[in-house]
């Protein structure tokens, strides 16, 4: 195997290093440099870590630092910083910190006057929004959507009104359901796009109506792989609708449904209690008999 890195002389710190999210060869010639020169990785997952580095015929010596222990390694990390050392923190895939561990690590090396280093690479959210066709000019990253439909919607609802896009990441099996939340939030026509299984053999990125993504998955079953979910929302969604609206959208719908039926539809589309909608459309369907 060619040697594609070279061994560096680091000055001290902590090394933030992106590895691929599928692609082995999305690693940056950088990375592979300070992987091969630093004293020690710290590793989300050693093993997969290491299945990384055999890769490039890198001989590293791996310590574990997860959700797990890192109360416990925290200062060990600081002890080789403070020496003098330089080490790297990596996940499984894509950026740390980046709904993976470090966020601890990474303030109290700063707060303890070490230097923290960002060796920049792939992460699921970026690759995603980067081929979706969504809008980017404005995007929030949230990171996972709450598994329960309550929490879910909850969180959904704290965007109503805004105009950008959202980023989530899900799992196959609670993508329907989270598709089910997004319709009844913010309605059938927003526009939302899945990215799976990126960079790998099986990738995939769609983009479509959030009805239509329901309809396809209801089809097909809970997609398999990793998925990056992207709501794209223009802020009319959830905004309150205003008393005229709301009288304008009944009235059309009087002489063929009559009040009843108009306030029914009326408190599916508004989201309002039936029974205040009812007796909205008696006072219009009289005010439309005096004129
Ligand atoms: N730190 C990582 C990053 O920068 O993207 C994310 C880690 S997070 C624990 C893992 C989640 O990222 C997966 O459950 C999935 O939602 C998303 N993800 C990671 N790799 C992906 C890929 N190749 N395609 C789609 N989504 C991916």
């Amino acid at each position: 195997m060619t040697q594609v890195f070279r061994t560096v002389d680091l000055s001290p710190g902590l090394y933030v290093v992106a590895t691929p999210i599928g692609n082995l060869r999305d690693i940056s010639l950088r990375a592979l440099d300070i992987l091969a020169s630093v004293e020690t990785i710290f590793a989300e997952d050693t093993r997969q870590t290491k299945r990384l580095l055999d890769a490039y015929g890198i001989d590293a010596q791996l310590k574990p630092y997860h959700d797990h222990n890192g109360a416990q390694m925290r200062p060990l990390v600081m002890k080789y910083v403070a020496d003098g050392k330089a080490v790297a923190l990596v996940s499984d895939a894509g950026t740390p910190l980046i709904s993976d561990p470090g966020y601890k690590l990474v303030r109290d090396i700063g707060e303890a006057g070490g230097t923290v280093i960002p060796i920049p690479g792939p992460s699921a959210a970026i690759t995603a929004l980067s081929a979706a066709g969504l809008p980017t000019d404005m995007f929030t990253f949230c990171g996972f959507l709450p598994p329960k439909s309550g929490q879910r919607q909850e969180k959904l609802k704290s965007f109503a009104g805004q105009k950008l896009t959202l980023v989530f990441y899900e799992t196959g099996p609670r993508l329907l359901a989270a598709l089910e939340d997004i319709v009844t939030v913010f309605g059938a026509a927003t526009e939302i796009a899945v990215g799976r299984e990126l960079t790998k053999k099986f990738e995939e990125i769609i983009r479509q109506s959030a009805s239509a993504a329901v309809e396809r998955l209801e089809e097909n079953g809970p997609p398999k792989g990793e998925i990056v979910l992207m709501i794209s929302l223009t802020g009319e969604e959830g905004a309150p609708a205003s008393e005229a609206d709301i009288d304008h959208y009944i009235t059309d719908r009087l002489a063929s449904l009559g009040a009843k039926g108009a306030a029914s539809e009326a408190a599916r589309e508004f989201k309002l209690p039936k029974r205040e909608l009812y007796a909205r459309a008696v006072a219009l369907q009289a005010r439309d008999r005096d004129d």
